[in-house]
This record gives structure tokens, C-alpha cells and sequence, in this order.
């Protein structure tokens, strides 16, 4: 019980500390549950408020190689670009930054056994995927996110 509060307390006062740290501007976008599964496929929801994450080599963008933005499919923030993009051959999209001034939040996750750091729209808390430290230069950073977790808008040439 001590143990859950204490947890609790943690998350949040981190939360607090990375919304503040993101942006003083940040417009929530807060729905239920049923709202949100109206307006997702049944695998955008089950990834995005559920924390489930795609087979690798399934989604739609771990191969794609257009130029554009990526957004959160539940609220249409602007995360990544195309010009972080890399091939990590995890099979999931991969970026070794966001864009400039990206709303995300990221939170310890210690499921399945692993320490792993939860990547998050600070918009909408969906979760987007996982961020490892063995990304290419200059980050050396590795967002691994879900395509389902996101929509594709191709630049105009
Ligand atoms: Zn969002």
C-alpha cells in the first residue's frame, strides 16, 4: 500500500514536472473511454489508451520513407517529421528526435519484466510507444513508436 502511494506520489510529481517543462501551453484534450473508441480503430484504441503495442513490420508507417509530419492519431499534435526518421530495423517506426517543441511525456514502465521509458502525447496521454538510448547520432536516442499511433500528413511539394 506504503509502496502504491509512493509510486503514485512519483508519477505525479513527474507528470507535473514534464507537462510544466514541455510547455506552460499545452491544450489538454480529455475524452472517456467510449469517446475515445469512438473515434479509433479498434487497434489505434487498444495502443493508444490501452498501452498495446503492434506486431513489428505490420504497421504502416515502419517502412515508409515519404516526407511529412507525423501526429497523434487521438489528438493531431505534431510529434515527429520525416527528417528524424531512420531505419532501426526494429519493424516499428523509429526517430531519433521529435520535432521542436513536440508534446510528450515520458514515464517509467516497468511491465513485462523490463525497464522501459513510456513515451506519451502530453495532449491526450496516448500512449505512443517506448524511447532506448541506442538511437543514431546526434541524439543517440531511439523513439520505437507504434504506426497505429499515428497519422501520416505528406508534405506538399
Ligand atoms: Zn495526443
Amino acid at each position: 500500500m506504503k509502496y502504491t502511494l509512493l509510486l503514485l506520489t512519483v508519477g505525479t510529481i513527474i507528470f507535473f514536472v514534464t507537462t510544466s517543462v514541455c510547455a506552460t501551453t499545452i491544450e489538454r484534450i480529455e475524452k472517456t473511454d467510449e469517446e475515445w473508441k469512438a473515434i479509433l480503430t479498434p487497434d489505434q484504441y487498444v495502443i493508444t489508451r490501452k498501452k498495446g503495442t503492434e506486431p513489428p513490420f505490420s504497421g504502416a508507417y515502419w517502412n515508409l520513407h515519404e516526407k511529412g509530419t507525423y501526429v497523434c492519431v487521438c489528438c493531431g499534435a505534431v510529434i515527429f517529421s520525416s527528417k528524424e526518421k531512420f531505419d532501426s530495423g526494429s519493424g516499428w517506426p523509429s526517430f531519433w528526435a521529435t520535432v521542436k517543441d513536440a508534446p510528450i511525456a515520458t514515464k517509467l514502465d516497468s511491465s513485462f519484466g523490463m525497464e522501459r521509458t513510456e513515451v506519451l502525447c502530453a495532449r491526450c496521454d496516448a500512449h505512443l510507444g517506448h524511447l532506448f538510448s541506442d538511437g543514431p547520432p546526434p541524439t543517440g536516442m531511439r523513439y520505437c513508436i507504434n504506426s497505429a499511433a499515428l497519422n501520416f500528413i505528406a508534405e506538399e511539394e
